[in-house]
């Protein structure tokens, strides 16, 4: 464990991926050597330790830069409960050292060609091209402390490069005019309703096209996710094209887990050529909770906040990541998912504020059964003037069973259901999955009425044949 990130080494650190000059090989050894022990240094050669409270966010096992997941679990990692959640303690190190300002910057995926590779001699570079003079002498700073000159004009154009240009900033859509229907309602103010239909196992889509059908007339939209819990399905994209087809306004899920900055920017392009608007960016389950054999557990090329701004700036600015022109720039409205309750609400709304200024425009929970213990979360966006940058949905199930409400209970991260629903849910006896639809509807009209929240998203979990007759009962 190294001195300033508390945590179990998660892998060695990374060697370059080319062949180093003499000098170069030098430092590197010399930064590999001192950062190690000091702070868990994986040598990704994207330094951020003044950005993380100098703990390394490459502890993570997602490698997540723009920390943490929705894995949280009382401090926790998900994907090795045995130890602490890398990004928790970056978030309360930072808390602690009033440094919460520069959480919210956002921050680059890894330039894979410096991996391996030292940053002392960029840091030179800088130092020498500001001027030793102008960092030292009060007389030169015009005013400006010695570590605002050094972040500003030394740190920052090494942490930030060109081609990414990260901030701290608001970026309202370039576009006024709604991209799909669900912005259009959402829009409107008036309350919306939204739900997914599992992507089938196989190839065929006839049970697809019926449950689509099915829930079509009572929702504005249908997500479709991207191998949840790690469980290869059906690709999102191709269902929501089979909705686009039958005139659904689809929902594409994108995994971080799965995708890469160059598959993310050809999907985007793709699906929105296939009538498909509005995307939901997530890291994605990490395939620790997925099938066997399990799949890459080392870092993921980018996370979703990553994906928000990669997709915002194509359809904003109509630019690749690499900075080439997109000349018919896609129409996308972007979503996130959010955490209520993965930390507590200061520390979470800067998680929420980062995705908000990253490019997302509306935000769908996980699983919520009692929509009072929203009320901190929600007063916390309300306080900080987030509620009228986003659209919140909220996330709700049917509960089918005991045994399912005890699973989401114990084994899912962020969701947490009252004892008092357990123990309805244990009275009901074989009447269960009617008690389980009584309880989503009574939650929806609650939440029909609560201040901040512009929608529902019922995750039916398999059990589309409900979600009529709970939309209907919810009115
Ligand atoms: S994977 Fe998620 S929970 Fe685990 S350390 Fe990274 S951010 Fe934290």
């Amino acid at each position: 464990m190294a001195i300033f990130t508390p945590v179990r080494r998660w892998q060695p650190a990374f060697r370059p991926f080319r062949k180093l000059s003499a000098g170069d090989r030098l430092l590197a050894f010399n930064e590999r050597l001192i950062k190690g022990p000091l702070f868990g240094c994986r040598m990704c050669g994207n330094c951020l330790l003044q950005e993380t409270a100098y703990i390394c966010h490459m502890e993570c096992p997602k490698g997540i830069r723009n920390g943490p997941c929705g894995g949280v679990n009382n401090g926790y990692c998900y994907v090795d409960p045995t130890r602490r959640c890398v990004w928790d303690l970056i978030y309360k190190r930072s808390q602690k050292m009033h440094r919460e300002h520069k959480l919210l910057e956002i921050l680059p995926p890894v330039d894979w060609d410096r991996a391996g590779t030292e940053t002392w001699g960029e840091v030179i570079k800088k130092v020498r091209e500001t001027g030793l003079r102008r960092i030292i002498l009060p007389s030169a700073r015009k005013g400006k402390s010695a570590w605002s000159i050094l972040d500003e004009e030394v740190f920052k154009p090494i942490r930030q490069p060109a081609w990414w240009k990260g901030d701290s900033e608001y970026h309202p859509p370039v576009n006024p005019e709604p991209q799909s229907p669900l912005e259009k309602e959402l829009r409107s103010g008036r309350f919306v309703i939204t739900t997914e239909v599992m992507p089938p196992l196989s190839a065929s889509i006839d049970k697809l096209k019926e449950k689509i059908s099915l829930v079509k007339p009572y929702v504005t939209a249908i997500n479709f996710t991207d191998g949840s819990s790690a469980v290869p399905r059906m690709a999102s994209v191709a269902c929501s094209s089979v909705a686009a087809s039958l005139g659904a306004d689809p929902v594409m899920q994108i995994s971080a887990r799965d995708n890469t900055r160059n598959s993310l920017q050809s999907l985007a392009l793709g699906a929105n050529a296939m009538g498909i608007h509005n995307i939901l960016c997530l890291s994605g389950d990490s395939p620790r909770v997925g099938l066997k054999p399990t799949g890459n557990l080392n870092i993921i090329d980018v996370d979703s906040v990553h994906m928000l701004w990669i997709l915002r700036r194509m359809r904003d600015e109509g630019i690749y990541l690499d900075g080439r022109e997109i000349k018919h720039r896609p129409g996308l409205f972007l979503g996130a998912a959010a955490a209520p309750f993965a930390q507590e609400p200061t520390l979470q709304v800067i998680r929420d504020r980062k995705k908000i200024n990253a490019g997302a425009q509306f935000m769908q929970t996980n699983l919520v059964f009692d929509p009072d213990m929203l009320d901190p979360w929600l007063e916390q966006l309300w306080k900080e003037g987030l509620l009228d940058k986003v659209f919140i949905i909220v996330g709700i199930s049917p509960l089918k069973s005991l045994k399912l409400a005890k699973h989401l209970n114990e084994k899912i991260p962020g969701i947490t259901i009252p004892d008092t629903i357990m123990q309805r849910l244990a009275d009901a006896g074989d009447k269960v999955e009617e008690e389980g639809v009584k309880i989503t509807v009574e939650a929806i009209r609650k939440m029909r009425g609560k201040q901040g929240i512009s929608g529902v998203h019922i995750m039916p979990l398999g059990w589309e044949a409900s979600v009529p007759y709970i939309i209907k009962e919810s009115l």
